[in-house]
C-alpha cells in the first residue's frame, strides 16, 4: 500500500511538472492574452494590459470606517472599517467573477498586489497584527478547489508581511448571496461560522479578508465570531465594496 502511495504520488509530481512545461511552451509560442479586452500581452505584464489595468476605477479613499460606508447601516455591526481597491463596477464585476467561478485562481496575484499596496500607502490604516480569510464550506472548496479569499490573504501578506492564519470554519453551506436582499443574507450567514484556532495576545487586530464586500453581512458574521473570541479592531479587507446601501 505504501508504494502504491508513494507511486500516486511521484505520478502527480510528474502530471504537475508536465502540466507546468506545457504551460510555458504554450506561453511562449503563444503570449497569454489580456483578461479582459483579450488583445496580446507584452512586456511584463500577466493579466491586465496597461490600457485596461489603467480603466479600472480605484477606490478613494481605500479606507474608511464603517460609518462612512454604507454597509449595515440599520444593524449591528462587529467590524469597524473597511478596506477595498477597487470601484464595483463592470469591468471588476467580471474580474471578480472569473476569479471566483471561472477557475482564474492565479488573478489572486492582481489584486492581492493591489491591495497589498493599499495598505502600505493608506496612512489611516491601523496596523493589522494577522489576516484571516472568510473560509469557504469543505464541499463548495472540493468543487472549485480553491478558495479565493485565502489565496488573496496569502498574496496580500506575501507584499506586506502581515501573517495569515486560518481561523474561521465554515460549518454550514450557505446558499449563493448573489441574488439576496440584505435580510436574507444576514439570515443566510447566521451561524455558518466558528472558530477553529484560537486569537492570541498577539492577534487582536485582525485584517479580515474576502473578495467583494456587498452588504456586509458575511464579514459581520465572521467579524462577530472573532469579536467573541476577543479580536479588539477587525478591518474588513477586500478587492471591491459597494458603497452605497443596495437594498
Ligand atoms: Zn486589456
Amino acid at each position: 500500500m505504501i508504494l502504491v502511495g508513494k507511486i500516486l504520488a511521484f505520478l502527480s509530481i510528474v502530471k504537475n511538472i508536465t502540466k507546468t512545461l506545457w504551460k510555458s511552451l504554450l506561453n511562449f509560442v503563444y503570449p497569454p492574452n489580456c483578461i479582459l479586452c483579450h488583445e496580446r500581452l507584452n512586456g511584463s505584464a500577466k493579466f491586465l494590459c496597461s490600457i485596461c489595468e489603467n480603466s479600472l476605477q480605484r477606490l478613494q479613499p481605500s479606507f474608511i470606517s464603517i460609518n462612512e460606508s454604507g454597509l449595515l447601516r440599520q444593524s449591528q455591526h462587529w467590524f469597524d472599517a473597511s478596506l477595498a481597491v477597487f470601484q464595483y463596477d463592470g469591468k471588476v464585476q467580471h474580474l471578480v467573477h472569473l476569479f471566483k467561478y471561472r477557475n482564474t485562481p492565479q488573478l489572486a496575484l492582481f489584486f492581492g498586489k493591489a491591495i497589498g499596496r493599499a495598505i502600505i500607502d493608506s496612512a489611516a490604516m491601523p496596523p493589522i497584527d494577522v489576516l484571516v480569510p472568510v473560509p469557504l464550506h469543505s464541499s463548495r472548496y472540493r468543487e472549485r478547489g480553491y478558495n479565493q479569499s485565502a489565496l488573496l490573504a496569502h498574496e496580500i501578506a506575501h507584499h506586506t508581511g502581515i501573517p495569515v492564519r486560518e481561523m474561521l470554519k465554515r460549518h454550514i453551506r450557505t446558499k449563493q448571496q448573489a441574488s439576496k436582499d440584505r435580510y436574507e443574507r444576514m439570515k443566510n450567514v447566521s451561524g455558518a461560522f466558528s472558530l477553529i484556532d484560537g486569537l492570541t495576545t498577539e492577534h487582536v487586530s485582525i485584517g479580515l479578508v474576502d473578495d467583494v464586500v456587498t452588504t456586509g453581512s458575511t464579514m459581520n458574521e465572521c467579524a462577530r465570531v472573532l469579536r467573541a473570541a476577543g479580536a479588539r479592531r477587525i478591518i474588513a479587507i477586500s478587492v471591491t465594496r459597494i458603497d452605497k446601501d443596495v437594498d
